[in-house]
């Protein structure tokens, strides 16, 4: 895909996507009413009207379940039964597996083929659209490699986007193999290596072999030979992967779109396409993005004239957001500035980044001079200035959000600056509420907006042309490659399924087409193409340091971020099971205590009953457990809702002493061990108290 704008790690998560969460919309209400206060605390203490031990279980049991559904939409095959299944086959078929891409919108994208003792990967990209607290992106669960990892001859890459190569940091150094890919692929790969925020494991040394998409270079890796096909896309070196197995010839197109008119230049190959059509092609794995668009998608060249219109009109400096990785369209923007006669700042690391490799290895023509540094545009002439920058999606840490909201170092946005939007908010990300705010603030500044999206309403021309294909375009790409199987790949499963309409109205029988998901197994022959078994798959969610995130964390985060936290902290005396002092009551994210001195009072009298009739009764184990669900009905009973309850029980005097305690004891009178007992509670009490109530 072209829409993952960058790869800098994300501020935690803004809460202003709370409806596209699915689940908890769907609690039958009890959570959710609005007017959640206290209820009456009883002040006898003795009968309780309303919720009934049941209701309050179950509305707990039904909060922990919807946050386990958050959590699970992005889940390791390990805590999945059904992902888990063992699946070995050495049959002399060719076998195709979806390890991510084959659901949700199409991210994650990785493929695997195997052929009785070789393997290769297509791509191994990560999901930045993963919405959960703390999380960074998700990357495609890899156990099924550990049974296979001797057998894997390459990685070979499509395009240098981060849905497509994301994952390689992580699923590289564990399962070590040579990635391929073109050039400008390559670039980008050593790219993400170096900018990745954890160490290599010792020994791990990346191994990359840059292909020729022009000669059309074949390579032999294990049993297949390995061909790049150059196609248009949002980002330079764009390939489509050709793998010749001993089954028959497979094409991967990666992310494509034929734009005929490419500002570089480079064209698809749609002549090689053909001829390795004429040749033969067992299966088709055609990507599947925007299969729902009717018709073509316009060249990219179709927006160039209307940056050189706003570069003529613009009565100051000029700032335009794109993606980090589209080098073509920072060419363009180069080539309009030029014209104009103003210099360019760039903004946001990864897109220096990327700019940098991109000059490098010759992508990019700027002449001398044409680039200063964002530290210098407060000192020169307005009209002199264009600032291309992160930030299109009005992502909340970008370049362009910073100055929109005068936070940035160098650069406050100020009246008669022009903001050109270049790209469209990525459907269903939330991105849409986002650019939102980002455009009221700046609007309410007096700087001119263009949004791509409202370009005929602002009387200028396109700002931005999708990277993907329209249905035309997929069609097209299955009448040059003539596959005798066709899978769809990268997409969510509806849109697959469309493409598979769309395949069997180019000729393919539909019994030569199959929509699998994530971990099904698809076998090949030259006769026969068919689902034979399930290896695990799933997600593995990283945060902004490039950790991997355990599943049950992120549940308790969820949880947290619902409901809050209450821990209640009682010291009770082994001896009498007296409470030695009124039970301090601590909590986070729940209700403000100060507002809440009733419910407070009542929460602890529950507490001072509940030790009273059964401290003494049963062990300190069940008493915790006991406390636990006494308290969390309480709660529920008068607030509707179902925080995290942390019992603390501190127990002092008898065997629960340590032994030097004990000793101690014996040399001195009751009354010093009280009070020593007194001040070390206090101690402990103070501590308590005082530390953050946050636990993951
Ligand atoms: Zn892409």
């Amino acid at each position: 895909m072209d829409n993952k704008p960058n790869n800098e790690a994300r501020p935690p998560r803004q809460n202003n996507r709370g409806n596209g969460r699915g689940g908890r919309q769907n609690n039958g209400g009890q959570n959710n009413q609005s007017g959640r206060s206290a209820g009456r605390p009883d002040k006898s203490g003795e009968k309780r009207s309303g919720v009934s031990r049941g209701a309050a279980v179950r509305a707990q049991k039904r909060t922990q379940m919807d946050a386990q559904r958050v959590a699970n939409q992005y889940m390791p095959a390990a805590a999945d039964e059904s992902r888990r299944a063992n699946f070995i086959d050495d049959s002399p078929r060719l076998k195709i597996i979806g390890l991510g891409g084959m659901d949700g919108g199409g991210s994650k994208n990785m493929m695997l083929v195997e052929y009785i003792n070789d393997a290769v990967i297509i791509d191994a990209g990560n999901d930045l659209s993963v919405d959960l607290p703390g999380i960074n992106y998700g990357i495609a669960d890899t156990s099924y490699l550990e049974q296979i990892k001797h057998k894997l001859r390459a990685y070979v890459i499509t395009h240098g986007h981060l849905d497509h190569i994301g994952g390689l940091p992580h699923i590289v150094p564990k399962f070590p193999a040579p990635i391929y890919g073109s050039k400008f692929t390559i670039g980008r790969v050593e790219e993400i290596f170096e900018n990745f925020g954890l160490p290599m494991p010792d020994g791990f040394e990346l191994q990359t072999v840059t292909m020729n998409e022009d000669t059309h270079e074949r390579l032999k890796v294990g049993e297949f030979y390995v061909e790049l096909v150059r196609i248009t896309h949002s980002i330079p070196g764009s390939t489509c992967v050709v793998l010749d197995t001993p089954v028959g010839r497979i094409i991967n197109t990666g992310d494509f779109r034929f734009d005929p008119n490419p500002l570089d230049h480079e064209r698809s190959d749609i002549e090689r396409l053909k001829e390795l059509g004429n040749e033969g092609v067992l299966a088709l794995l055609s990507e599947s993005t925007t299969v729902e668009r009717m018709g073509r998608t316009p060249s990219e060249s179709t927006i160039e004239q209307s940056f050189i219109d706003i570069m003529q009109q613009a009565p100051g400096r000029i700032f335009i957001g794109l993606f980090s990785t589209n080098m073509n369209r920072v060419q363009m923007i180069v080539n309009a500035a030029i014209h104009h006669n103003r210099k360019i700042a760039m903004d946001g690391r990864s897109m220096v980044s990327t700019l940098e490799m991109a000059v490098r290895h010759g992508f990019m023509k700027v002449p001398k001079g044409t680039f200063v540094p964002i530290a210098n545009v407060a000192s020169m002439k307005d009209e002199e200035i264009v600032v291309v920058c992160t930030g299109s999606q009005g992502e909340p840490s970008s370049a362009l959000q910073r100055m929109a909201n005068g936070e940035h170092r160098h650069i406050k946005l100020k009246e008669q600056d022009t903001v050109v939007l270049s790209s469209t908010p990525i459907p269903e990300s939330g991105n849409d509420a986002l650019v939102g705010v980002m455009v009221d603030n700046m609007v309410k500044k007096h700087v001119h907006v263009f949004e791509a999206r409202n370009h005929e309403l602002d009387k200028v021309g396109p700002l931005h042309v999708s990277g993907h294909a329209s249905q035309d375009e997929y069609a097209e790409m299955i009448q040059y490659t003539k596959p005798k199987f066709f899978i769809p790949i990268y997409g969510a499963y509806r849109v697959k399924q469309r493409h598979i309409d769309l395949a069997i109205e180019q000729g393919i029988p539909r019994a030569n087409t199959v929509n699998a998901v994530n971990g099904e197994v698809i076998a090949l022959t030259t006769e026969k193409m068919e689902i034979i078994g399930q290896v695990p798959s799933g997600t593995i969610l990283v945060d902004q340091t490039g950790a991997v995130v355990n599943n049950i964390v992120v549940k308790d985060r969820v949880l947290l971020a619902e409901e809050g936290l209450v821990a209640v902290v009682i010291t009770v005396d082994k001896r009498n099971g007296n409470l030695l002092t009124s039970p301090d009551i601590i909590s986070r994210g729940f209700i403000y205590m100060r507002e809440q001195e009733e419910l407070m009072n009542g929460l602890r009298n529950e507490v001072r009953r509940a030790v009273q009739q059964r401290f003494k009764r049963i062990d300190l184990d069940r008493f915790k457990v006991e406390l636990k669900d006494h308290i969390t009905h309480y709660l529920f009973e008068q607030t509707q809702r179902s925080p995290i309850v942390i019992p603390v029980v501190n127990v002092i005097g008898g065997k629960t002493e340590s032994a030097k305690t004990v000793h101690q004891t014996k040399t001195k009178s009751a009354e010093e061990v009280a009070a020593e007992q007194q001040e070390r509670f206090q101690k402990m009490r103070e501590r308590l108290l005082t530390q953050d109530a946050r636990v993951d």
